[in-house]
């Protein structure tokens, strides 16, 4: 897609703030006259043949990304597309007086960082209106922002987080929000705080208002102190239920909310997702938007039908899979796999010890999966625990046999639980790795849950050695934190947020870098156009407020974009 002349002098105008010499002095012109001819009479070269790029960003340290993990100075681009990188004199003899010129002054820049599973339409609906712990790793900035919130509402409205932090990540108190604690912050507004997928903690107003009190039937997974009552603390049996009855917002509002997710997304850096489960009416406002020049992220739609469970319904479903006609879009929405539920029994909720798959789910798994490869579907599959890890490559080893599977980029999906061995039938198979590390917020309930195993969860230098094509996703925004600095972090440290430490097997800053931009353009079919900084990509890219190659590695949950270019165009500038 081509910006259009509007959007284009929008950039331009943002940009004019950080051009260095924006009216060009009479020596400058004459410069560039000596440059034009020089340019001229080597018409050999290959920079000489590149018309006038419309940016060029000079001064920095361009972090490419490329397969060579390239270094270089300086970046153009023309409309939508890089047009050279390179040494800052390289780049800067392609300018014309035309030429915007931004002065990185010494800065990192990435390419633009690719998700490459998150609930991104759905996230939407709710994205203004949830206060967001991602990242935040003490119980004091947590309890602030909350406070910020019932100072900015009415009495009487709904408070709420939706997931994306655990109480472990609360490094300087780890313990259960109470009933009491609540009331004492928000008195006159429901509160409902939606911790990982694990459990809620709600105060008197929203106990009220969803009519759980002293008297009422007694439900599991409602915990009750010693005298009957409340204490507001529900379990995971329940929360969800109690989630779907909060206020849904009204169309236009939502549209403002996606606007601003969209904003919070670019100035952490995202600039590219595969979107699990695309919302069809949120996907067309999406297109809307790509027309005007508006949608500021790529959204790469994993969906597929919903087949039910008994053996007739999915008998049923299965001539809808091969009418799924994908890759009918653009470079800014596009539908891209089936995904991410084959067999809804089939898939494992977050903190289920041990999956125990029966031989007739599997049968009806298999049936689905094979109409899929039938079709020559891609396929992007929610698979966690190491027994449904197994499971589903005994299917695919099958179905592969009958209907190749080798160049459909299947993916196994989360995969928290992967092992060697499974990576071994993957890269036979061909399949891909979309990694989730639910441990950067979930680190301290996997203790509990899966013991020390928790700490190969996921085993990120077994799957970077293994040859299989891997890429980081968050699995956001309810799952888990959403913040790619933090997830990288994560991956070079071990520690979950808030310092402790999960992982056992960490990888270089490189890898992770890697994993989340030039693996993950793989995973979401752009590996021509994303995931490096190169001639001829797609100019997205990040410039940090700090290197990500040299600072301590602690710090590199704390980098902020200083500016996201998406496209070509300023989607997001903060404070240089
Ligand atoms: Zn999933």
């Amino acid at each position: 897609m081509t910006p259009s002349s509007s959007s284009r002098r929008t950039a331009d105008t943002q940009t004019d703030r950080l051009i260095q010499g924006s009216a060009p002095t009479a020596a400058f012109r004459a410069r560039r006259c000596l440059v034009a001819v020089a340019l001229a009479a080597a018409a050999s070269s290959l920079f000489a043949q590149q018309p006038a790029p419309d940016v060029i960003l000079t001064n920095g340290k361009i972090i490419t990304v490329d397969d060579r993990f390239t270094l270089a100075q300086a970046v153009a681009i023309r409309g939508e597309r890089i047009v050279a990188v390179g040494s800052d004199a390289e780049v800067a003899k392609l300018a014309t007086p035309a030429t915007r010129r931004i002065d990185l002054r010494g800065r990192a820049v990435i390419p633009g960082l690719i998700d490459n599973h998150m609930h991104l339409t759905r996230a939407g609906t709710t994205w203004q209106w949830e206060v967001r712990w991602d990242g935040v790793g003490s119980r004091a900035a947590a309890l602030e922002k909350l406070r910020a919130r019932t100072k900015a509402v009415a009495p009487g409205e709904w408070i709420y987080t939706l997931g994306g932090w655990a109480i472990e990540q609360f490094s300087d108190d780890p313990r259960p929000f109470t009933r009491e604690e609540l009331d004492r912050i928000a008195p006159d507004n429901p509160v409902l705080l939606q911790a990982s997928y694990y459990e809620a903690y709600l105060n008197s107003r929203a106990l009220q208002q969803l009519g759980i009190d002293d008297k009422s039937p007694s439900n599991d997974w409602v915990v009750r102190d010693s005298a009957g009552r409340p204490t507001g603390r529900i379990t995971e049996a329940g929360f969800r239920g109690l989630v779907a009855k909060l206020p849904e917002a009204p169309a236009p509002a939502v549209e403002a909310s996606t606007l601003g997710m969209f904003r919070d997304l670019n100035r952490a850096g995202l600039t590219t997702f595969g979107v699990a489960g695309c919302d069809a009416d949120l996907i067309s406002l999406y297109k809307r938007w790509a027309s005007e020049d508006k949608l500021n992220v790529r959204a790469f739609c994993i969906n597929g039908v919903g087949v039910g469970t008994a053996p007739e319904q999915v008998d049923r479903a299965l001539p809808r899979i091969a009418d799924l006609k994908l890759f009918q879009g653009d470079n800014y929405v596009d539908d891209i796999s089936y995904g991410e539920s084959v067999y809804g029994p089939l898939h494992d909720p977050m903190f289920l010890r041990r999956s125990d798959p029966k031989p007739e789910q599997l049968a009806l798994w298999r049936k689905i999966a094979t109409e899929i490869a039938r079709a020559r579907l891609p396929l992007h599959v929610h698979a966690n625990l190491t027994n449904t890890i197994d499971a589903f490559l005994d299917q695919i080893e099958a179905i592969n046999k009958q209907y190749p599977v080798k160049n459909l980029r299947w993916v196994l999906a989360h995969a928290n639980q992967l092992n060697a061995t499974h990576l071994a039938r993957m890269r036979e198979l061909g399949l891909y790795a979309a990694v989730h590390p639910w441990a950067v917020i979930n680190g301290g309930i996997n203790q509990r849950v899966f013991g020390d195993a928790a700490l190969d969860m996921a085993p990120l230098d077994t799957i970077q050695k293994s040859g299989v094509m891997w890429g980081f996703g968050s699995d956001g925004s309810r799952a888990n934190q959403i913040l790619p600095f933090t997830t990288l972090w994560w991956a070079v440290t071990g520690k979950m947020v808030g310092g402790t430490k999960v992982l056992r097997q960490p990888i270089s800053r490189e890898d992770a870098l890697i994993a989340h931009t030039r693996r993950n353009a793989f995973l979401v079919f752009q590996e021509n156009n994303l995931g490096s900084l190169q001639p001829g990509r797609l100019a997205d890219l990040v410039v940090l407020d700090r290197d990500y190659l040299t600072i301590p590695v602690d710090q590199i949950k704390d980098i902020q974009p200083v500016m996201t270019i998406v496209g070509g165009r300023i989607v997001y500038e903060g404070k240089p």
